[in-house]
């Protein structure tokens, strides 16, 4: 088991990663709410954080990966009173569209994705101590954190007060003591169709409430690893950290992940700038592979780019991997090509650094293209924890009597130098599925890409 160490944006350092409980690792990363189909932008931290408890796992900690899902909010309202629908199920479908969406990432379900209108219950008990605490106020049935109760506040962001602005617009200004303070339940209004009963009146809950409440609920408080994106570090997760320093006296996390932004052209892709692409529609064009070595290119910390370039570079490396894949054996991998493994793991010990580890991982490819008779065990150990562990296995392909027939013509087209008969053979196999290599044991046919 390696020594983890993981950037904390709280402390500014990297953090030894040190579960409160043996070898188990509570990761929590906000998921999205669920108002229309994500972004690639948003997959980010879905695969982050889905290859993080991958690594872990094969490092011998037992990661339990929790992405929660705001199924009530402003921007559902909104989008279902656009839509003219109601907004419950609009947010149950784009929910179910987002689990199809990430689904096909291929990297598996986090082992927890709790709602927040099914975790309402807890949501209540936890502003009900917040107001026994004096940590939080209620008016006209909404319910406030007074953020001036908790000397901490900010120590995540490292905001001074006058950079606190929490996004509320002005809704609520009137009744809040003081313009930092945030909304922890908010009273049913005109036009709103879905609400619960308080204490405090009908109504549902803030946003970065539901946050605090299903993680401590899932992991209890003080888990090791709270992850999303670095647009979230303030208000939201400065927000959720003093909620729960306020009512349990406790910190939320002992690491706060954040990763760096998707950037389309010049800014970050995000709804509101309008220059988005669907996470499905990168998935048609470009594949799970290319996308997941996309990501992988990059230190997560770091904004990354998504453009056509960035995307055929990845698939490229992709198609590398695949090919020399080709020439592996079955079976374990030569010990003197070890070292390029144990510092692709290292590289990811070392602040989860992907992009690092992908150079040995080439470098592990590159040697291996020199050699015959290479298992492939270490290739396959190293693509695993991506979500890649296919490419390192050749898919097997059936090919028929018609296809090899139309490969023996080409090469008779060709002996004979009749290179635009030998062209067209090529193409009706492409149509058919089959990309014709000539290789140093004469022309073989493998799928298609
Ligand atoms: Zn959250």
């Amino acid at each position: 088991m390696r020594e983890v160490r993981l950037h904390d944006t709280r402390s500014g350092e990297l953090q030894v990663l040190t579960p409160r409980d043996g070898r188990q690792v509570g990761i929590y990363a906000c998921g999205p709410t669920v108002y229309a189909r994500i972004h690639v932008g948003n997959a980010r931290p879905f695969v982050v954080f889905s290859q993080l408890a991958r690594f872990l796992e094969h490092e011998g900690y037992e990661p339990t990966l929790v992405v929660n899902v705001t199924d009530v909010n402003d921007k559902i309202y909104d989008a279902a009173a656009a839509a003219g629908v109601p907004s419950a199920p609009l947010a149950e479908e784009m929910t179910d569209r987002y689990r199809e969406d990430t689904d096909r990432l291929g990297l598996g379900r986090p082992d927890a994705e709790p709602r927040a209108t099914q975790t309402i219950g807890p949501i209540v008990a936890l502003i009900a101590e917040l107001i026994d605490r004096d940590a939080a106020y209620a008016v006209d049935g909404d319910v406030y954190f007074r953020v001036r109760s908790d000397p901490e506040y900010g120590s995540l962001s490292k905001r001074r007060p006058d950079q606190m602005e929490q996004g509320e617009g002005v809704e609520g200004a009137d009744r809040k003591e003081d313009p930092l303070d945030f909304a922890l339940w908010k009273a049913q209004k005109e036009g709103e169709d879905t609400a619960w009963d308080a204490p405090w009146g009908r109504g549902r809950p803030g946003w970065h409430i539901e946050c605090s409440a299903m993680a401590e609920d899932l992991l209890g408080v003080g888990f090791e690893i709270h992850g999303g994106g670095n647009d979230l570090a303030f208000p939201h997760h400065e927000n959720e950290a003093a909620q729960t320093r306020c009512a349990r006296d406790a910190e939320l996390a002992q690491i706060w992940m954040h990763n760096g932004m998707l950037q389309l052209g010049e800014e970050k892709m995000a709804k509101s700038v309008g220059n988005v692409a669907a996470l499905h529609a990168v998935l048609d064009e470009w594949g799970r592979e290319a996308l997941l070595m996309f990501f992988a290119s990059g230190h997560y910390r770091q904004p990354i780019a998504f453009d056509d370039d960035s995307m055929r570079a990845a698939t490229a490396r992709v198609a590398g991997i695949r090919e020399a894949a080709r020439r592996l054996l079955d079976g374990p991998s030569p010990a003197d090509m070890a070292v390029h493994k144990e510092r692709f793991f290292d590289a990811l010990a070392d602040d989860f650094n992907t992009a690092k580890a992908l150079s040995h991982l080439a470098a592990w490819v590159s040697e291996a293209n020199r050699r015959t008779g290479v298992g492939r065990a270490d290739l396959e150990e190293m693509l695993r924890v991506l979500g890649l562990e296919d490419l390192a296995v050749p898919e097997t392909v059936e090919v028929g009597a018609e296809e090899q027939e139309l490969l023996d013509r080409r090469q008779a087209a060709r002996a004979e130098r009749d290179f635009a008969e030998a062209d067209r053979l090529r193409d009706e196999l492409r149509t058919r599925g089959f990309e014709v290599r000539d290789g140093p044991q004469g022309p073989e046919l493998v799928p298609a890409r």
